[in-house]
């Protein structure tokens, strides 16, 4: 098994980094009893490391001198204290070890061979990582495994504050009560609310979460990602998968992630650095939700056709983190409402779940297929937290974090089939969210582990990948998305209609009704036409429990760094002036919960649009939302984008 264990040169040499111009990774010794095999892809894996490594210091001491410098100094030495009880390698040499580096070598692109490559540290792929190396083990078998994570930490693009049924997590640890996870409140009520604009109506309770738990997710990808790292998983966070591999077949042999040091003109700046290919015998894709690799290969392998799926629909998320004052806190408490503030043909509702150490995480999910032009999810968001019902717990508390995040809302209806020439999708990639429970972090793990399985046989015995769709189909994610899947296309009805037909599907057929009803149109195609709606009069925030975005935003700790090509691509740079400003009314400065696109007037007083990548919460809702499906969500530079688990964490410890 692949075991690298740092020189004992190391520690001069982080010395040495912080006054250096170039930065060097120490090499690495695997043990002594290592097969030639781990010998060479010690070499080989050391040379690509350091590389990437004077790429990646420099690019994370960049993001202190950005917008949010401030908060990533308060925070900086907790990072460094994670760094020491960390995952991976990036840790031990650490973005905030104070270096700087420039490197003024241009390197080519290398290439590191892998058996399985994994794309993204959430639910699935840790999962997935883990389950290959838990079989290993069992088989006496050495598979390599990475995962590749553009966050610039394991859990830093997750959103914290979830209602977790533990049925994934037993199959794959069970021990991990023992093993200390980050689940530690059960759900001790669970409510139900149909909200008008000054009362609220208790409804029986759907979401069954007798024996789920309130935890941050956050916080148990973290500890996931220790267990991979453990069972000898190579995790490499701050680096974004770009692009997708194919041999001359056409098949799918790894990833490539993105050259860092290009300037926005596209030229290469002093400390450009490359892209290093992944290639992997498998690649498994779990980005989460519209990931934008996976979507290419969706459209390229027709997988929704393939799989007889239909189209997929969305929601976006929209949350924030509160420490509420001890005497309104209730450990394990949930709520859910639907209603106010949304019209009843826009489907959508809030959670309010109690954590731990007095927080609560509260956020607003709306449907992407609704029509108003002029609905600010953002503003419906802090128009709910005035309701009488919700108000009073907030006030006197304080936010620790805000973040959003398209989820799922396709379900059964909506998934492709999972498996391309050399790899499958896993996760909310393929759309396992079950939508009445709004829950996807079981369903997510669980397609991971089968998935791991289906790999696992397929290199090990030689048997087809394909066999992973078969072991789909009879697995309880399949049983649970086919029982729930009447339910979200019953609110094409609106909300009375949707009510009563899925208590009917739930409390009555109990998810064996002969038919499945069908989703309504895409959500690019359901915005209306301008003309045809009023503008919504929003509320002007009042500083106590609601706020403006830029206020928000700092609380999300995003940041990228500025000189860089824009991550977020116009197909056609023209649609938007002649389009979406004069038919739609701009839509997208609505939708977007980090007030990235702007339109500002120009010399001449034209309308020009504004887009500020560097605010980007990468939520992908501009991707899905976009009446034409004009922009194109890309990754930027590894690293960049929120800070959710960092802010989250340390403002607790702060405190
Ligand atoms: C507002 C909201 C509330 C929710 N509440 C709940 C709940 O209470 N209970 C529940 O069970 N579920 C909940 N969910 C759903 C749950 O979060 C998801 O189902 C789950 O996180 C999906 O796991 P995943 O691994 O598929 O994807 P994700 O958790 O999205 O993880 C994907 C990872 O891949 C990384 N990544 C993406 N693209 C790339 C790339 N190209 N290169 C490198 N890295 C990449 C991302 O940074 C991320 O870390 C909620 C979702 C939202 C948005
Ligand atoms: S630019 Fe797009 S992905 Fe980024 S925060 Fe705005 S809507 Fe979300």
């Amino acid at each position: 098994m692949l075991r690298f264990i740092s020189s004992p040169k190391s520690k001069s040499s982080k010395s040495a980094l912080c006054n250096s111009v170039a930065v060097h990774v120490p090499p690495f010794y695997p043990p002594s009893d290592a097969s030639p095999r781990t010998q060479s892809r010690a070499r080989n894996l050391h040379s690509c490391l350091d590389s990437l490594y004077s790429t990646r210091t420099s690019v994370l001491s960049r993001r202190r001198e950005g917008f949010f410098s401030a908060a990533f100094e308060r925070i900086r030495p907790r990072i460094a204290e994670f760094g020491r009880n960390g995952i991976g390698l990036w840790r031990c040499l650490g973005p905030a070890s104070g270096v700087k580096s420039f490197c003024t070598e241009t390197v080519s692109r290398e290439s590191l061979n892998y058996d399985v490559v994994i794309v993204g540290a959430g639910p699935a792929g840790l999962s997935a990582a883990i389950r290959l190396k838990q079989l290993c083990k069992e088989k006496d078998v050495d598979l390599s495994v990475c995962v590749v994570e553009k966050g610039a930490e394991v859990g830093a693009h997750i959103l914290s504050g979830n209602v977790f049924e533990p049925r994934a997590l037993n199959e794959l640890l069970p021990n991990w009560k023992q093993e200390e996870a980050p689940i530690h409140v059960p759900v001790s009520s669970d409510k139900f609310m149909l909200l008008s604009k000054s009362r609220a109506f208790s409804l029986p309770s759907p979401f069954n979460n007798k024996g789920n738990y309130v935890i941050s997710l956050s916080q148990l990808v973290r500890w996931l990602g220790l267990k991979a790292e453990e069972l000898g998983v190579e995790i490499y966070p701050g680096f974004a998968a770009h692009e997708i591999l194919y041999d001359t077949d056409g098949k799918v042999i790894g990833i490539a992630t993105n050259d860092m040091g290009v300037a926005k003109d596209g030229s290469k700046k002093d400390n450009f650095q490359p892209g290093v290919e992944l290639k992997g015998r498998v690649t498994l894709l779990g980005e989460g939700c519209r990931g934008s690799l996976s979507e290419t290969v969706i459209k390229k392998f027709n997988l929704r056709e393939k799989g007889e799926g239909q189209h997929q629909t969305y929601a976006l998320g929209i949350k924030e983190v509160w420490e509420v004052n001890t005497d309104k806190h209730q450990p394990g408490s949930v709520l859910h409402t639907l209603g106010w503030p949304l019209d009843p043909k826009t489907y959508g509702g809030s959670f309010l779940y109690h954590m731990k150490d007095r927080q609560v995480a509260i956020g607003f999910v709306v449907a992407l297929n609704y029509h108003n032009p002029f609905l600010n999810p953002y503003e419906e968001f802090q128009r709910f937290k005035n309701h009488p019902a919700i108000r009073p717990l907030l006030e006197g508390g304080t936010v620790l974090e805000y973040g959003a995040r398209t989820l799922n809302e396709g379900g059964y209806q909506s998934i492709p089939y999972p498996v391309f020439p050399g790899g499958a999708i896993i996760g909310c990639s393929a759309g396992f969210l079950n939508v009445p429970k709004i829950k996807g972090s079981h369903t997510a793990m669980k397609s991971g582990m089968l998935a791991a399985e289906s790999v696992f046989r397929t290199l090990h015995e030689g048997s087809p990948l394909e066999d992973l769709w078969d072991a789909l189909r009879k697995s309880w994610i399949w049983e649970e998305l086919y029982n729930a899947r009447n339910y979200r296309p019953a609110f094409e009805y609106g909300l009375y209609g949707g009510l009563v037909l899925s208590a009917l599907e739930h409390y009555i057929m109990r998810g064996k009704s002969p038919w499945t009803l069908k989703h309504g149109k895409p959500d690019h195609e359901a915005t209306d036409e301008a003309r045809f709606w009023q503008p919504i009069d929003y509320p002007k925030p009042d500083g106590v429990v609601s706020f403006d975005v830029p206020t928000s935003l700092y609380r999300s700790n995003t940041n990228h760094d500025h000189d860089q090509p824009s991550h977020l691509r116009l197909r056609d740079s023209e649609i938007p002036e002649q389009v979406n400003l004069p038919v739609y009314a701009a839509p997208e400065s609505r939708y977007c919960p980090a007030r990235v696109y702007e339109y500002i007037a120009d010399e001449n007083g034209h309308q020009k649009l504004q887009i500020n990548a560097q605010n980007c919460l990468h939520c992908k809702a501009c991707d899905i939302k976009d009446p034409k499906q004009n922009i194109k969500w890309t990754v930027p530079e590894g690293g960049g984008g929120p800070a959710y688990t960092l802010i989250f964490v340390l403002t607790r410890i702060h405190n």
